[in-house]
């Protein structure tokens, strides 16, 4: 397993802390990684497999995601080491806060990711003793809590909008009125993203999470399903539906494929089932679910991948709202409005100039943040200059 030493570059790690209270055995990770656009912002992930070298690759990602939405957060990432459902998760989310507390609101911003929930966010909250220490709070507290499926509106705005530029572009042969869409994960982001399709009238004809699959040719009746899901943890333990293996998500006929659960999926075994499967889009609603080189390999094979840190970016743009002590409705307005205009600039320029959007949306990112890092040195003059594609993302 890799180490974060060798990651280290000209962007950061700023820091990488290691945690352990002897007191309940909490392990925990905090990595900082650029903070010149402002406190670095990024959730904390409650999970067994989460390691340092992992918390950075998705501190990284916040640096690109907050730097491409123009919001003035920098790049960082919480880790706490365990299964949440087999140890003492109150004691340990205090343990956590209570071990980083001093660079909480200053330099890092927690919010919520997988294994953590808005419940979560109020006990960080309170034993930091600042609100600002982190958002997705409870509404109670002000806060605009992502179990209102910002970034699966995110998701799904970055889905129509890309749809809408492909099209207008001839960039993609699809008839839009048949759209398919397969999802994996059905989570926070996966189950928002579902509904909000199905609001829109896109078929989502299978979905996936950790104990399998459930699909429809024609389209599954995501409210239905949605209700029917009310009280229970996973698909398998629906009762009516036929429940297929998980892993069949990647041999689902479908024209967009949204990978909405963990990171490294859509690797060498997978990319080929997806393509051979008709996909000819993927939105990344997942954290880092593209290996470089299956991104390469869909990228050369016509395959438009709207990447992460663009396509997810929902979740972070409704927390600069609740940051800002703004409403519900204003963040749902924003994160529509940068998005949808992130998305058309990008798409639009990698169409003609025949780029892969990922890499053209990170090379933006870099310039933003590239920029940042100058002006924070007091090189205004430089900065200035070093900024030429200003317009080409939202700032
Ligand atoms: P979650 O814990 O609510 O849901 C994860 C889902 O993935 C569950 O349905 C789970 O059963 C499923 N899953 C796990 N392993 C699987 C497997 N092997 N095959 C199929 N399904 C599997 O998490 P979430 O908050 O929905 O986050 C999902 C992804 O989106 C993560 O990569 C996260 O980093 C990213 N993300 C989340 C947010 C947010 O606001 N929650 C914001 C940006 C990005």
């Amino acid at each position: 397993m890799g180490s974060v030493w060798e990651e280290t570059d000209e962007w950061g790690p700023e820091k990488v802390l290691q945690v352990y209270d002897p007191d309940t055995s909490m392990k925990g990770v905090l990595v900082i990684d650029n903070t010149s656009t402002g406190p670095g912002k990024g959730g904390i992930r409650f999970a067994e497999g989460a390691t340092p070298l992992e918390v950075f690759k998705l501190a990284r990602t916040m640096t690109w995601k907050c730097a491409a939405a123009g919001l003035p957060f920098g790049g960082a990432k919480g880790g706490i080491i365990a299964d949440p459902n087999k140890v003492d998760r109150v004691a340990w989310v205090k343990s956590f806060a209570k071990m980083i507390k001093p660079y909480c609101p200053g330099q890092y911003i927690a919010a919520t990711d997988i294994g953590t929930t808005e419940l979560d966010m109020a006990i960080f909250a309170h034993e930091i003793g600042d609100m600002r220490a982190c958002t997705g709070k409870p509404s109670e507290l002000g806060g605009i809590p992502h179990e209102l499926g910002t970034t699966g509106y995110g998701v799904t705005t970055a889905l129509e909008t890309a749809l809408e530029v492909l099209l207008e572009l001839n960039a993609i042969r699809i008839i839009r009125d048949n759209i398919k869409v397969s999802i994996q994960g059905f989570g926070n982001v996966g189950s928002f993203t579902a509904k909000f399709l199905d609001s829109s009238g896109i078929k989502v004809v299978a979905i996936s999470d950790i104990s399998g699959l459930v699909y429809n040719k024609d389209g599954l009746n995501i409210p239905r399903l949605m209700m029917d899901m009310k009280g229970k943890s996973m698909l398998s333990d629906l009762d009516g539906y036929t429940i297929l293996n998980k892993n069949q998500i990647f041999e689902i006929d479908s024209d967009i494929f949204v990978p909405a659960a963990m990171g490294n999926v859509i690797v060498d075994e997978t990319v080929t089932k997806i393509l051979d499967h008709g996909v000819k889009i993927v939105v990344e609603a997942a954290n880092l679910p593209t290996t470089k080189k299956a991104d390469e390999y869909l990228n050369s094979n016509g395959v438009w991948v709207i990447p992460d840190f663009l396509a997810n970016a929902g979740g972070v743009i409704g927390s600069f709202v609740e940051s800002q002590g703004r409403t519900e409705k204003e963040a749902f307005d924003l994160i529509k409005y940068k998005i949808s205009k992130n998305i058309k600039n990008i798409l639009t320029q990698a169409i003609i100039n025949g780029e892969n959007p990922r890499v053209l949306a990170l090379e933006l990112s870099k310039q933003l943040v590239y920029r940042a890092m100058l002006l924070r040195k007091g090189a205004i003059s430089v900065a200035r200059e070093a900024y030429s594609r200003k317009d080409a993302i939202s700032v």
